[in-house]
């Protein structure tokens, strides 16, 4: 048997195919919306789906642009196929769709991305579906919640923005052994760093906004499963739209030529920051899945090959202190997003997590002091340089 390729060897080589008509060396951009047909029989094996091929845009598999990132991201992932979508949260609605329906029971992490949890407490309980948040760090909790019409749960780990991590393969088995399938959001971590459907997880689904584009420059998402589950999530697809645009499908096929690459340097200069800021006065806690003061360390150490890039701290003064000093940083950008090139630092009680009501907030850790961070791949000097000015000002 062939031995399988590397991982970097993948992110440059997996999914790629020379174009056949004039030898276009880089993939090309399939701007179009519609396909040409050979004859009327050709149409309706495509439409039946008896014939492999493309038929319309908003139709999987889209368009070869489309196919070969799909085909990218899944075997990145270790998955079996893969589909793109307009944004992180199309991807998470077109699960959500795909899985349940009225009378059905979802339990998804506390803490998870502001849009997901608003999706989950606002939208689906008007279509019936009743959704249970619980810590998922302790599977006690996950147990805890089952109910006979539970038919998914639904993981953030790390999480945004509290970085709390949760066990992916206990998680996943204990879902398998009631009857419902187990979805990873692998934003954070990245497929360089995490792979959800090796530890059992029946989905992995990330928004190609962050690390996969990785240079803050398009909105993307990315689902990979099982044959069987992409297949109904493709219809779904083909019913609701929500599909990425083929420029934005080149530039994440661009970005993820340098993930591997990337990733390393966002945990490399991501762990120099975390101690930095661990010992620095003015700051309570710093979370940061590879330090060993990380709540589950043990667990990250067990589940990831790396940490990733992201982290968030609590600086004393709380709100104020906080205002001062991501008003004060220079080099660091003050928004949201993450996963970018440069450090981005943001205020998540005002800004990503504000939908959360305060309470809530506060229940699962998300304080009002909490700074969030995307370590970038600039020096690691000269971001905590500008960190360490910013803190001497608050
Ligand atoms: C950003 C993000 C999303 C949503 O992705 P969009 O591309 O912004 O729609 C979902 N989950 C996590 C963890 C995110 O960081």
């Amino acid at each position: 048997m062939e031995r399988e390729l590397k991982f970097a060897t993948k992110c440059v080589h997996a999914g790629e195919k020379p174009d056949p008509v004039f030898g276009a060396h880089t993939t090309p951009i399939f701007q179009t919306s519609t396909f040409i047909f050979e004859n009327v029989e050709q149409g309706a094996a495509r439409f039946a789906g008896e014939e492999a091929g493309y038929v319309y845009a908003r139709i999987p598999p889209n368009t070869p642009t489309h196919a070969v990132l799909a085909e990218k991201v899944a075997a990145l992932e270790g998955g079996e196929v893969g589909q793109t979508f307009a944004s992180g949260m199309a991807a998470i609605t077109a699960v959500v769709l795909t899985t349940l329906k009225q009378g059905d029971h979802l339990i998804s992490t506390d803490v998870v991305y502001g849009c997901t949890y608003s999706l989950f407490s606002e939208v689906l309980p008007g279509l019936g579906i009743d959704v249970s948040f619980v810590d998922t760090s302790d599977i006690a909790n996950v147990r805890a919640a089952f109910k006979p019409e539970t038919k998914m749960v639904f993981l953030e780990t790390p999480a945004n923005p509290t970085i709390t991590v949760c066990d992916i393969r206990e998680i996943a088995g204990l879902a398998r052994a009631r009857g419902a399938i187990c979805v990873a959001d692998n934003t954070f971590a990245t497929p360089y760093f995490q792979k959800p459907l090796l530890l059992g997880a029946d989905v992995s689904l990330s928004s190609c906004t962050k690390y996969i584009g990785g240079h803050a420059d398009l909105l993307g998402g990315v689902v990979v499963g099982s044959r069987d589950f992409m297949k109904s999530l493709a219809k779904v697809v083909g019913y609701t739209g929500g599909i990425m645009g083929p420029h934005e499908a080149w530039l994440c096929i661009r970005g993820l030529k340098t993930l591997h690459i990337r990733m390393e340097r966002h945990a490399e200069n991501a762990m120099k920051v975390a101690s930095f800021l661990e010992s620095h006065p003015a700051v309570v806690w710093v979370r940061y899945p590879g330090l060993s003061s990380h709540p589950q360390h043990e667990v990250a150490k067990k589940q990831m090959s790396g940490y990733g890039g992201m982290l968030s701290f609590e600086i004393r003064g709380g709100v104020e202190a906080g205002r001062r000093l991501m008003d004060s940083v220079r080099l660091c950008s003050l928004a949201v997003s993450l996963g970018a090139t440069d450090t981005l630092i943001q205020h998540p009680a005002s800004m990503t997590h504000a939908c959360i009501p305060s309470q809530i907030r506060n229940k699962v850790g998300i304080k009002d002091g909490l700074v969030r961070l995307s370590v970038g791949i600039e020096d690691p000097e000269d971001i905590i340089g500008d960190l360490e000015q910013a803190l001497s000002k608050t």
